[in-house]
């Protein structure tokens, strides 16, 4: 079906045109006559699906055919209201939403922590129609009286299950109460756990519901392979794999913020450009850093799992999980930024003795095997005793650790420069090393 049987107006239908996009992915076909037709919603899609032109594009319409309410005083209502759970993601929809709105008069802005709150004090205090917003940055231009949101015609939770894994449940609680009734509801979550299910009952509204095949289940595109190796040469093969296949674009995860550092500089040591992307990077050091690997400058970008979430590269060629993740779903994630809109993609895992519960866990979600291949030369060495992996943060189902003091903290923290519960400030984790505080997760790597 292409695009022009959705119901958008030419303008949109221009702006889509004009980033080459013909046919709508799934999400698009179902979630914008969805949008359109003014219900709730509830979407089961995650990052990579176009779920955020699924959105995007109805909301513009709706905003566009719907007359424009008078103004309040001196500022233009704000009319649509989207929260995400990352700086990244909340940037990259404001994006979007110029993107597509670039034919039309609707005004929006972002407003995320990390950098100061003055500039986008005077933004909204001059009026926008949408503003995307992480909840904790939104609930403080609340608290000044810089934001009204009595007026909010269209909410979007975008990417709830990571939100509620942040920890975000009561700044959202606050945020939501503070909305009038009568609104329309889209709730965007790539997992359906307990929480998410509560938090749509008590949000949406007979809302209609969508699923796309969630990417563990659609991950054929993406060519997946473990490199079993010893715990201190993955560096090394790292590298090797990079030199030997002569890959120009590599997005390579790391459980930790440290475990991101070490690569780096252990890459660039071989003489491989290589930048960490991760929470304890400010803002202008993680654009920066995404711009020189969008750029080509570098050949490698190393991010943390959260810090990653939502940064939109196109298409990646390989993903490298340096680490194994802990949580299973944290695996679909990573390997979803390869082989996006049918493009073929290659995921490969480096995997030492510690980490074969991990794998075990990621092959049962997945539903399937994943192919093995001992690199020759990089042979794991059969002696080698297993330890356990210290976990730097967990979430919901499947994970593989003890819920402790810091349960999602640690990322929200990161993330959006908000101190939550000081979890962060223990000292780094040092993977493969035995630490035990008595609060934070063990994860038995076996
Ligand atoms: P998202 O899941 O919203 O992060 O989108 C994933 C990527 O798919 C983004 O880089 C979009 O630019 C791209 N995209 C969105 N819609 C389409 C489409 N209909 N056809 C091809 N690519 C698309």
């Amino acid at each position: 079906m292409p695009f022009t049987k959705l119901g958008l107006s030419g303008a949109l239908l221009r702006a889509v045109a004009d980033q080459g996009y013909t046919v709508p992915t799934p999400i698009q076909a179902r979630a914008i006559p969805a949008v359109l037709a003014g219900g709730d919603l509830l979407a089961g899609a995650q990052t990579g699906t176009g779920k955020t032109a699924g959105f995007v594009l109805p909301i513009l319409q709706q905003l566009s055919t719907r007359p424009s309410p008078h103004a309040n005083g001196a500022r233009k209502p704000l009319r649509v209201l989207i929260v995400t759970p990352t700086r990244e993601l909340c940037a990259q929809v404001e994006a979007s939403v110029r993107t597509y709105g670039k034919h039309l008069k609707v005004t929006s802005t972002a407003v995320f922590g990390g950098v100061g709150l003055g500039p986008q004090a005077s933004q909204l205090r001059r009026g926008v129609d949408i503003l995307v917003a992480t909840p904790g940055r939104l609930l403080d231009h609340q608290r000044q009286r810089n934001v009204d949101l009595s007026r909010v015609e269209i909410l979007v939770l975008d990417e709830a299950d990571r939100m509620l894994d942040m920890g975000f449940l009561p700044d959202i609680k606050r945020i939501l109460a503070m909305l009038p009734r009568g609104r329309q509801n889209l709730l965007f979550s790539a997992t359906f756990s307990d929480e998410i299910k509560a938090l749509a009952d008590k949000l949406l509204d007979q809302p209609q519901t969508i699923e796309v095949a969630p990417r563990n289940s659609t991950v054929d595109a993406i060519a997946q392979r473990v490199h079993p190796v010893s715990r201190d040469q993955k560096s090394r093969l790292l590298a090797w794999l990079i030199g030997h296949h002569d890959w120009r674009q590599v997005l390579v995860f790391t459980r930790t913020k440290h475990g991101a550092d070490k690569v780096v500089r252990s890459l660039q040591a071989d003489g491989i450009g290589a930048v960490a992307l991760h929470g304890n990077k400010s803002q202008g050091q993680r654009t920066k850093a995404l711009a020189e690997f969008k750029r080509g400058s570098v050949e490698v970008l190393v991010a943390t799992d959260i810090a990653a979430r939502g940064i939109d590269i196109d298409q990646l060629p390989h993903v490298v999980n340096y680490d194994l993740p802990n949580v299973p779903h944290d695996y679909v994630h990573r390997i979803g930024r390869t082989g996006r809109a049918g493009a073929d993609g290659e995921a490969i895992s480096l995997m030492c003795v510690d980490e074969h519960a991990f794998l075990r866990d990621i092959e049962r979600l997945i539903k399937r095997e994943i192919r093995r291949e001992v690199i020759p030369g990089f042979e794991p060495d059969p002696n080698e005793v297993p330890q356990k992996i210290f976990a730097q943060r967990g979430r919901g189902q499947g994970q593989r650790q003890h819920q402790g003091a810091g349960r999602g903290n640690a990322g929200g923290h990161a993330q959006n420069g908000r101190g939550r519960n000081g979890s962060d400030k223990r000292p780094s984790p040092k993977h493969g090393q035995k630490r035990g505080n008595g609060h934070a997760g063990w994860v038995a790597g076996r």
